[in-house]
């Protein structure tokens, strides 16, 4: 349905009276496991800086002495003049971790999927997406003028259903770790399936990424899919990394088109050079810390086996099919609530007692699954789950069904 323009006011009514108005909070500190908002400590439970990096001591120096070195702003598009030494080694280095050719940084993670689906598809070619996926991936999935398919989540044999019926370039996209219900996609069985079809298999990894595998290369690491099994591998750096920006890792040809053809890498300035240094020292971090990873594991697992015996509705780790091991875990462990009003409102109540827990309302998710989005970092404590379990059982107890 559509307002117009001088109905907006009416139209914001009809969105708070569904339980979906968005609204933001204002944070007076750096991130971390405690935030301050207004006047008052929170403990942090919906962040995706799942590593603790973005206030990093080493990853700030790196930022400040870029600056120093490069100054603020990068001036223009990187096929101008913004494309400093401190981008390429970045880029290097995202390639060398992530196993691949090259890399190529975009300004965020939004612009790097629409870019990449858009400058290889047109309206001959085909697009099968998981209907999971992140908004980015189906933006670009749509811009790109495709025929667009959906299928249900992780459910190979829709895809494949599909995959029958199509003609021109076929590029299958999926998150690897999605990221409202932190489950992994079936990526070997994707791969096989794109390699059957003579399909490309695009993976956004933006959650997996620092997470998951023994060096942090998230999903496509733990499954092991090279270039060949995975052409286009994208990740972001806003999340585990704890800076700002995405990649795309790729052979040398998909490296050099996408410079070419996407509108979303040609158009747009360059990342600060600063922002470059600070995600290579965090990847450094980000390599070596395999604590990090452990204990955010041992976290998530922690509240599941809690969560459980309170007889909370979790999201299941692993998707049908998936070939996964079983003691992984992502850092994104929802509750599933249902009904958005109710989820907002247990979300209000644990804020009161000091916990900040995002509630998650459709569209992000499909109608019916609100949820509460709990999310883990490595600075957090054992103890602290402990206490957000206690929290979330009074508040979910305190909070019947019609609550307003
Ligand atoms: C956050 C996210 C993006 C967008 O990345 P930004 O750098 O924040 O624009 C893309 N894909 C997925 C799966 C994400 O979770």
């Amino acid at each position: 349905m559509s307002y117009a323009f001088t109905d907006l006011s009416l139209q914001l009514h009809d969105i708070a009276a569904s339980g979906l108005y968005r609204s933001r909070r204002v944070i007076d500190s750096p991130q971390g496991i405690h935030l301050k908002l207004e006047g008052r400590s929170i403990l942090n439970f919906c962040s995706n800086d799942y590593l603790g990096l973005a206030n990093h001591p080493e990853v700030i120096s790196a930022f400040k002495s870029s600056v120093d070195q490069y100054g603020v702003g990068s001036g223009s598009a990187h096929l101008i003049c913004g494309h400093s030494s401190a981008h390429h080694a970045l880029e290097e280095a995202l390639a060398d971790f992530t196993g691949r050719d090259r890399a190529l940084l975009f300004s965020t993670g939004y612009m790097a999927n629409m870019g990449v689906i858009s400058a290889l598809l047109d309206k001959q070619d085909a697009v099968f997406e998981d209907r999971l996926n992140h908004a980015s991936l189906l933006d670009g999935g749509l811009m790109s003028g495709a025929r667009f398919k959906r299928y249900h989540h992780a459910d190979i044999q829709h895809l494949n259903s599909h995959l029958n019926n199509a003609a021109g370039n076929k590029l299958i996209v999926t998150d690897g770790v999605f990221s409202m219900d932190g489950d992994f996609a079936p990526l070997a069985d994707l791969s096989k399936v794109a390699k059957a079809h003579d399909a490309w298999l695009m993976v956004d990894d933006a959650h997996g990424f620092g997470v998951l595998g023994e060096k942090g290369a998230g999903l496509v690491e733990c499954v092991g899919l090279s270039q060949a099994d995975l052409p286009i591998l994208m990740g972001t750096l806003g999340k585990g990394f704890g800076t700002f920006g995405a990649f795309i890792a790729g052979s040398d040809e998909l490296i050099e088109t996408l410079i070419q053809k996407a509108r979303t890498y040609i158009f747009t300035t360059a990342l600060p050079a600063a922002v470059a240094d600070a995600t290579s020292a965090s990847l450094k971090r980000v390599i070596a810390d395999n604590w990090r990873r452990e204990h955010l594991k041992n976290l998530a697992l922690r509240f599941r086996t809690g969560a459980e015996q309170l007889g909370f509705e979790l999201v299941n780790p692993v998707s049908a099919n998936t070939d996964v091991k079983d003691d992984m875990l992502s850092a994104i462990q929802p509750i599933v609530i249902g009904d958005s009003q109710r989820t907002v409102a247990i979300s209000e109540h644990l804020l009161k007692a000091g916990y900040l827990v995002s509630a998650i309302r459709p569209p992000t998710v499909p109608k019916g699954s609100a949820r509460l989005r709990v999310t883990f970092s490595a600075l957090h404590q054992e103890q602290q789950v402990d206490q957000l379990l206690d929290a979330l059982n009074t508040a979910i107890n305190q909070t019947p069904l019609d609550a307003d």
